[in-house]
Order: structure tokens, then sequence, then C-alpha cells
């Protein structure tokens, strides 16, 4: 890692960086053009981000918030967990302690940052990770192990079994930075009594884990509350979910990743809720006009992305959707499966979904450990990729939900579970219908594939499968 680098705070830096964005439309519109001409490498995404209005704006401030928090937790008297995006950060609101996100930070780092995350993945590797590793933890692991990021106190995961890359990683940074760590495992089926069990009884654990690493036991007042939030969440979240049905789909492109990253950030807070109830109300009123959330106005494709985004420097993956009029009708991560999500009642998979309730302290953690266990990736990606409520199953019910014109996959190179199966989920999607184009670039590392090639091959499947 470069000596300059480490001259800087990793998360004061994107601290600031989201800080002094989210103020960018306090001037007039004229100073906001002016100023956006000082920022070359992120004014792109920033336009993306802010054209879409109060949810953009709300966005931006979750952001910084959610930065600050981390950048200020030890001087405000609060523990801090490194942890992932497949486990709810509302067990941590409940028990005072700050989530530190790794694959949120990657993704913030590689979309804002000319120079994306490649010193901080290429660190990981000088210390002992092997190359082949998810770039998702990679991209801002490197600036802790590097001892460039805030401090930390413990590491929760929840990947054993689902993601052995994901899980190894956060071992390895545990036993480097020498932390406590935990890991919630996942078992191969989703239902079932001994699964459920399983969950539950795993889940108590983890909260032992958390009070012994605190010195401060659960409140349950608190519990309520944050499960009360998360209810509400839910609520907005499946009617975003049941407006995206829509044709033409009043969803601008850059929701579906403001639902899932406000959700990873703030499950269970009203920081999370405020940013979900903008994009409420803007959906509801181009539902009412029957207009499309496309900038052009006029939809031509519908998209379904069976597995992740690409958060390529300043998000020309949207622009890239955006302009050729294709409406991004969701991926695995902005899917929680609460039981009033539309897809649980149109395909009868109740079983499958959770519902919370609040009749007693065991109640709420029965309610906190399903909906753990619901989580984009633990959800359905731990069993055979064509077993009941696995990948395939849902990808099929969510691309037929959405309408969708065509299914693309896109991951990391890191990502051996997907990519031992992803080709024989795509030869079934295709057998049910859908082309489906498989992506070989990073979603973290252009350096794998420039951003230009990928689009290029992107724009090449559409012509050759008569798309566009
Ligand atoms: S992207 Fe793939 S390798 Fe990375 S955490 Fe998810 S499943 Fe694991």
């Amino acid at each position: 890692m470069r000596k300059e680098t480490k001259e800087y705070n990793f998360n004061w830096m994107l601290w600031t960086t989201f800080l002094a964005a989210s103020h960018m439309k306090n001037g007039t519109e004229k100073e906001y053009r002016s100023a956006l001409k000082y920022i070359p490498s992120f004014n792109l995404v920033l336009e993306a981000i802010l054209s879409s209005g109060e949810p953009g704006q709300k966005f931006l401030e979750a952001c910084a918030k959610y930065t600050e928090n981390i950048t200020f937790a030890k001087e405000r008297g609060k523990k801090t967990a490194i942890t992932t995006f497949c486990f709810s950060p509302a067990l941590f609101y409940t028990m005072d302690i700050t989530p530190v996100c790794l694959e949120v930070l990657s993704v913030m780092m590689t979309f804002i940052y000319k120079r994306g995350t490649a010193e901080f993945l290429d660190y990981c590797n000088e210390v002992g990770f092997t190359e082949t590793s998810c770039s998702s933890q990679r991209g801002s692991i490197g600036a802790y192990l590097a001892g460039i990021g805030a401090e930390v106190d413990m590491f929760v995961t929840d990947t054993p079994g689902v993601c052995d890359t994901n899980a190894n990683a956060f071992s390895f940074a545990a036993a480097y930075l020498k932390k406590p760590f935990f890991q919630l495992d996942m078992p191969p089926d989703l239902t079932g009594q001994r699964s459920n069990e399983y969950h539950r009884e795993d889940y108590r654990a983890l909260i032992r884990f958390l009070e012994t690493h605190t010195g401060k036991k659960i409140d349950y007042e608190r519990l309520k509350e944050n499960l009360l939030e998360l209810t509400r969440q839910d609520e907005i979240i499946a009617e975003l979910e049941d407006l995206a049905r829509i044709v033409p789909c009043p969803l601008p492109v850059s929701y579906n990743f403001m639902v899932y990253a406000s959700r990873f950030f703030f499950a269970g807070t009203p920081e999370g809720t405020v940013v979900l109830e903008s994009m409420q109300k803007i959906a509801r009123e181009n539902a009412a006009k029957n207009i499309s959330g496309l900038s052009g106005g006029v939809e031509k494709l519908r998209a379904f992305f069976c597995y992740i985004d690409h958060y390529a420097q300043n998000m020309q993956f949207w622009q890239m959707l955006d302009q050729n009029g294709i409406c991004y009708q969701g991926n695995i991560l902005s899917h929680f499966w609460s039981h009033n999500a539309p897809y649980v009642d149109l395909y009868h998979k109740e079983e499958a979904a959770y519902n919370i309730s609040m009749a007693n302290p065991d109640a709420l953690i029965d309610s906190m450990s399903m909906m753990n266990s619901r989580m984009p990736m633990v959800k359905s990606i731990r069993g055979p990729y064509d077993a009941p409520n696995m990948w395939l199953e849902d990808t099929l019910a969510l691309a037929k939900l959405y309408r969708a014109d065509f299914i693309v996959y896109n991951g990391t190179p890191g990502c051996r579970n997907t990519w031992g199966m992803v080709k024989l989920l795509a030869r079934d999607t295709e057998k049910a219908g859908y082309p489906t184009y498989i992506m070989y670039s990073d979603a973290f590392d252009e350096r794998v594939q420039s951003w230009q090639a990928t689009e290029e091959r992107f724009m090449e499947f559409l012509k050759v499968r008569r798309l566009l």
C-alpha cells in the first residue's frame, strides 16, 4: 500500500466525502453546477443520485451518517463490530454496537474513488489472503488490516455453509487482528423444524456472545422498538416491490440499490426508514401518473439481475441501463422475504418467508433469527441451486413476477459458490425462456475487466439475442 494512502484514515475519508456530497445542493443550482466541475471522478454518480430528488438527498445523508457513526464510534463510547451485508445490523443497533459492514464500505469506495479499492484489495494478499477470495470484503478489510480503519472490537458474520470465501475472509481478519469472532451457521435447508430450531438456538448463542463482549444484557424494549421500525420498513419495501411490477415501471434505476443499501445500513432504525419513505412517495406519484422511472421516459426492456450489481466508478452501470431504456427489476440483494412481499403470496412461499411477532421476549428473538436467516445470499445460496427455495426457484419466480425480458449474472471472480453453479442456472433459465447473460467482470475491481469492455459486451449480448 502506498505511503500516501496510509496517511488518511479510511473511515474519515469516506465520511468527509459523503458529508460534502450531502451538502452539494445546499446552495443555488448555479453553485451546484459549478461545483460539479471540481469533482470529475464523482460528479456522474452524484448527479445520478441527486437527480432522483429527495430520495437521493436522503440517501447521501444516510451514507454520511453511517460513515460518521464508524468514524466517531470510539469517541462516543460505542463498541464496533465488523460484519457482512447478509447479517442484519438490527441486532447491533439494539445492543448499541456500531456495525462496520465490509461489503457496503467496499461498494462506497468503488463507486466514488477513481482509484477504486485496488490498494486495499492487494494489501489483503500481501498479508496472506488468496487472490481468489471475494473482492467485496477485500476492498475494505485491507484498510483495517493496514491499521488505517476505525478501531474494531469484534467480528460477527453468518456465512459458514453458504459462502466459504466470505467466512474465511472474516475468520482470517479476526485472527490477524486478534479480535473476538462469532459466526452463525446456516444449515443447507432453509425451512423445516430442524433448520428453524437450529437458526433460533444459534441466534441465542450470538446474543450471549454480544452480551459478554459489550458487558450489557439485551434490552427487550429496545429490541421491540427496532422490530417495529423493521416492520415499517418491510411494508414500504413490499409496496415498492409491488409498484415495480407495473408497466412502465415507475421506479428509477437507482432505487433498487438505494433500497438494499438503506436496509444494509440501517435495518430497524428511523435513518433507514426515511430513505425508503421518500422513494415510496416518488414511486407512488409516478405510478399514479403512469410514467416510467427512466430518465428518457420510455421503457424498452426489463432486466432482472440474478446476483449483484456492478459498482464501477461513478455508477456507470446505472447510466448504461437508464440511457438504453432498460428498467432495473431488482437483484438478489433487494429481496428480504418478509411475509408481505408480493412474491411470497403469489408463489405460495409462506414457509420461506419470515413473520415478526412481539408477543414476548422469546418471540422477539425468534423473529430476529428468522429475519436474519432470510437475508440476501444466506437465504437462497445455502443449498443446491435447484433445491426448493434456492437460487433457481427464486430467480425464476422474481423474473416472472417482474416480467423481465432477460436475466443477468454479475458477481466477482472469487465467488466460487455461484461460479460453481451459474452455468447450470443459466441453462435452466434459458430453458424457461429467459435469455441469460453471464458477466465476467468484477463488480468491485475494474482491473479485471474495464467498464468500457463490460459495457460493450453487455450491449453485444442484447444485440446478438435481438433484444434491443
Ligand atoms: S459475492 Fe460470492 S464470494 Fe462474495 S460474499 Fe457473496 S457469495 Fe460470497
